[in-house]
């Protein structure tokens, strides 16, 4: 008696699939917002941003002056994109960098929960696909951009700043966007830093 063959054991090499429409997803990756200019934001068909305050704007939690940002939002501005400031830090906060940016936004909008994003594309009175988020954290700025159906463009943080939910927050930002295929903190941030 001859046993029969084994058969032949392949491994089940396909990748899991991907979580939905990919809504932890960033549209964009981008070292800074100074790389967002008219014509950046014209090819992508993109007619105003919603702009996070903390880290990705100004410094978190800093009060001092940014020219640099403040002559940003004005290029912007000049080349007619709507800008709106949706942060999540206190009112007086927001309405402190409001003044002198010079554009519209609240503060305390409760990003990823849509009724600020709902209200800020009203009173641009653009649609969804024409308006971009731009912010630094994955969990509130992009899950919350992505879906209200906007591009988002994720920046990597001003600064690093110490809070242990922060830490946690980058751990698990740092595994999702892996699991998209960027190593953002780790090799891809230092082969950016090398291209300087
Ligand atoms: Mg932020």
């Amino acid at each position: 008696m001859t046993l029969p063959d084994s058969p032949l054991i392949v491994p089940d090499l396909t990748p899991l699939p991907r979580p939905g429409r990919g809504l932890l997803r960033p549209r964009e990756l981008l070292e800074n917002i100074e790389l967002i200019t008219p014509d950046f934001l014209a090819r992508r068909g993109l007619r105003g941003l919603l702009l996070d305050l903390d880290n990705t704007l100004i410094p978190y939690g800093s009060y001092e002056d940014r020219a640099e940002v403040i002559a940003w939002a004005a290029e912007l501005r000049r080349a007619e994109v709507q800008l709106y400031l949706l942060s999540n830090a206190t009112a007086k906060r927001a309405r402190f960098w409001l003044d002198k940016l010079d554009f519209a936004g609240v503060g305390m909008a409760a990003k990823p929960l849509q009724r600020s994003y709902t209200r800020a594309l009203a009173e641009m009175k653009l649609r969804p696909p024409q308006v971009g988020m731009v912010g630094d954290q994955l969990f509130t700025d992009v899950l919350g951009g992505n879906i209200a159906g906007l591009y988002t463009i994720m920046v990597h943080p001003i600064i690093n700043n110490s809070l242990p939910h922060t830490h946690l927050a980058r751990r698990l930002e740092r595994l999702v966007l892996k699991r998209y295929g960027h190593d953002w903190y780790g090799k891809d941030r230092r082969a950016r830093e090398n291209n300087k």
